[in-house]
């Protein structure tokens, strides 16, 4: 797993630097002077929150128009499911998912969407935002494996 963003040619370089807030360019920038990478430890304990309130992404980066989610369902109509609830502090759109039922469990739960399977991605630090409360996952800063490794090979020598 990339400890960082990869960093990558013209468009793709733009996009991922025009998704990260202020604090999520100086954070990943801090974290490339230590040599530090974030670690996503924990686990779910299945309180539906991150499903109430959820940042939505397109082939243009992160959703702040309901007109640029329209255009979205079009070639993505497994995201009908998502419902908008509002806008967060950053301007970007927030959605609810049709599919939480009241007791805070996915309704089908393997057939979930592949942003759920991934969730949560180190990313969302990039981009300004975090965790749920009650969140049963945690982002920690570390030290990269290979970096790690790469010590104790030199102590065993
Ligand atoms: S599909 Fe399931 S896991 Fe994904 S947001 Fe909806 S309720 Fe949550
Ligand atoms: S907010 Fe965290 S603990 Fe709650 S359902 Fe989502 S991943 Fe699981």
């Amino acid at each position: 797993m990339a400890a960082f963003p990869s960093w990558r040619t013209g468009r793709t370089i733009y996009r991922q630097l025009s998704s990260y807030s202020l604090t999520g360019l100086l954070t990943c920038l801090w974290l490339r002077l230590r040599g530090k990478s974030i670690l996503v430890t924990g686990s779910c304990r299945g309180c539906g929150s991150c499903c109430r309130r959820i940042n939505l992404e397109g082939p243009q980066g992160w959703l702040r128009s309901e007109e640029v989610f329209t255009r979205l369902l079009r070639d993505n109509p497994e995201y009908r499911r998502f419902e908008v609830t509002g806008g967060d502090e950053q301007g970007f759109l927030l959605f609810s998912c049709s599919w939480l039922t009241a007791a805070g469990s996915c309704r089908q739960h393997d057939h979930r969407l592949p942003l759920c399977r991934r969730f949560p991605e180190k990313s969302l630090i990039f981009a300004g935002g975090g965790l749920p409360a009650g969140c049963g996952y945690r982002f920690v800063v570390t030290e990269p494996f290979a970096k790690v490794l790469a010590r104790a090979e030199r102590g065993r020598r």
